[in-house]
């Protein structure tokens, strides 16, 4: 018999969305539900703690900002794949969630008449970008965390979830490791909110944490939740070379620019209005043309240009920029003060995410995704910077509420012990004590290079048909077995686990690129060169089967915005 916890509410991960839904669950439910989180790290490691550079909302009305505006900069941005329903909730919601994180404590910066500051970001037509100096989301983080102790709120801290328990459609439960001490567990509980995070692990050059691996996807695909929009993978413009750690958006907000070899402003010919501060996406394919025309420096080993912050002087730097500075001055032993940063587009967050309605609510009854694991839609084939932690907050507390609701009125049940024992096979019998003679972290490595080199920013049919031919292959070999037979943490076993999810979540970001014949926001089709509303406005879905994915398509909401020509 495998040991069982039981919850009224689950909640996998402890980021932004998870911790925001925990709390509203407990709020709405005056701690009378027994609530439970799960995170494979310590909550303050969760990847939400590393956001830099500032949380999208409309503050300033009387000073010319406008809901609407946030909502056309959005779709705009999204290159009008977002469903408009939801972006008009994220922009009327995320002012609400400003105000009360700082009724919760806080810290933001603040201008010098002690208001909230805001500092202008990509793809806005005012500066709505809420900050606090560039740590964002690890004050966010504190505050929620902290606030979430008030309340009855059970952390499993470093337990790793495995697969979803559900039965005739609906939700029962799920299945553990107790990371610590090796030990495998069934949860049982009425509702489950997936806040697993974004998993951009699988590329190498990557702004995300290690852990960022496509866990919950992964869960949500095997249980025949279709995933949506996968193949809208963002590339940030400033990955620091060579490791890839961000350097925020908000330096080029507060006035940094990008140069040339040439010492050339070069975005005033890609974007002469928006300039530096154009969209991710557009900015990303900019320097990539500029690399590939010989306008690019190399260092380390890699093509990058120059994001140049010399000129906005050692004050600013140091109050507004200084996680940034240190950062910069730790790794590549440079002063942002007086010499520009080596920069290069850099995976850093996936549109696509667990299908849900407008509410997160899945096709599965009593089963809730929230944050960047979800594809709700707000973001399209685009986000812009900023939007995502303020998607957090606004999903987290809707779903906390609705998940709360529901399991205050469901009733007890029985979890399905054969379906626990089977997820117990699939893991002991087919990776713990499985056997091969492959390294999985090679594996794992070689997966990176394919994704690196086969779906990056600029793709084409036959590179992404190669590379579904290599990931399949990949998945056939012989890595699925774990050389360390400890039981107390072991990372070994939690990674191959880990690499499991991968390939298979690589898999579908690769068909989904493959069967999309245009481009659109962040997917840029080398062989499709214009974006086709005709035939591709649409979202598509991903479903699981035995014999690989199968893509199917759902129509976009669009409500007040019909798709125009993108210029900046
Ligand atoms: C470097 C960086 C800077 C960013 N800066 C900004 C910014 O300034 N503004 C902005 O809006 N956005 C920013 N983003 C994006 C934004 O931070 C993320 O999209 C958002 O924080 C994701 O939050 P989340 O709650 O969905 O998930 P995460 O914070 O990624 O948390 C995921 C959680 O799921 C848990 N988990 C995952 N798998 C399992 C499993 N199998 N079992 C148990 N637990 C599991 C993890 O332990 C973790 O607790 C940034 C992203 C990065 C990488």
């Amino acid at each position: 018999m495998v040991d069982s916890i039981e919850h009224d509410l689950i909640i996998v991960g402890s980021g932004l969305a998870g911790l925001r839904a925990a709390i509203e669950a407990a709020r709405v439910s005056k701690d009378r539900l027994s609530i439970g989180v799960i995170s494979k790290v310590q909550v303050m490691r969760s990847h939400s703690v590393s956001a830099e550079g500032g949380t999208a909302a409309v503050l300033y009305q009387e000073e010319g900002d406008r809901i609407e505006s946030h909502i056309y900069d959005t779709v705009k941005g999204s290159d009008f794949l977002a469903d408009q329903d939801a972006v008009e909730i994220l922009c009327k919601y995320a002012p609400l969630e400003i105000y009360q994180l700082e009724r919760w404590g806080m810290p933001w910066s603040r201008r010098k008449d002690g208001r909230i500051a805001q500092r202008p970001f990509g793809g806005y037509d005012f500066p709505r970008a809420t900050f606090a100096g560039d740590k964002v989301g690890f004050f966010e983080m504190q505050t929620l965390y902290d606030t979430a102790l008030k309340y009855k709120i059970e952390f499993y801290n470093e337990w790793f979830a495995s697969s979803l328990i559900i039965e005739d459609k609906e939700f029962r439960g799920l299945t553990a490791i107790d990371i610590p001490h090796g030990n495998y567990y069934s949860f049982k509980a009425k509702a489950c909110i997936i806040a697993t995070g974004g998993a951009g692990r699988l590329y190498s050059f990557s702004t995300y944490g290690y852990s960022s691996t496509p866990d919950g996807l992964d869960m949500a695909y095997r249980a025949k939740i279709p995933l949506k929009d996968m193949e809208f993978v963002q590339f940030h413009p400033t990955g620091l070379v060579p490791n890839g750690i961000l350097i925020t958006e908000g330096a080029r907000g507060d006035g940094g620019i990008l140069i040339n070899k040439e010492k050339e402003r070069f975005m005033k010919r890609y974007a002469p209005k928006k300039l530096d501060l154009a969209p991710r996406d557009i900015v990303c394919r900019s320097m990539m043309t500029e690399i590939e025309q010989g306008r690019g420096f190399e260092s380390y080993g890699m093509k990058h240009l120059l994001l140049d912050l010399t000129h906005l002087g050692e004050e600013k730097i140091k109050q507004n920029l200084a996680g940034i500075r240190e950062i910069v001055l730790k790794f590549v032993g440079i002063d942002p003060i007086d010499e520009p940063i080596p920069v290069k587009p850099v995976c850093h967050y996936m549109m696509g995410g667990i299908d849900c309605d407008i509410n997160g609510k899945t096709s599965i009854k009593g089963l809730w995704v929230a944050g960047e694991a979800s594809c709700i839609s707000v973001h399209g084939a685009n986000r812009l910077g900023a939007n995502s932690t303020s998607e957090c907050l606004v999903w987290g507390r809707i779903t906390g509420e609705q998940a709360a609701l529901y399991a205050m009125e469901k009733a007890s049940f029985s979890l399905p012990e054969d379906k626990v024992k089977e997820d117990e096979k699939r893991i002991y019998d087919g990776i713990f004590r499985g056997s091969g003679k492959e390294n999985p972290y090679e594996i794992r490595r070689e997966l990176n290079k394919i994704m690196d080199e086969n779906c990056y920013i600029f793709r084409k049919e036959e590179s992404l048909r190669e590379g579904i031919k290599k990931v399949r292959e990949l998945y056939r070999r012989a890595w699925k077995h774990v050389d360390d037979k400890d039981k107390e943490y072991n990372t070994n076993f939690i990674n191959t686990l880990e690499l499991d999810s991968m390939i298979r979540i690589a898999e579908v970001i690769l068909v989904s690129a493959y069967h999309r014949e245009e481009c659109r926001g962040s997917h840029y089709r080398l062989d499709y060169p214009n974006r086709d509303d005709k035939n591709w406005l649409k979202h598509t879905l991903c479903f699981y089967s035995e014999d690989g994915p199968k893509i199917d398509y759902t129509q976009v909401k669009l409500i007040k915005y019909k798709p125009e020509v993108r210029v900046y």
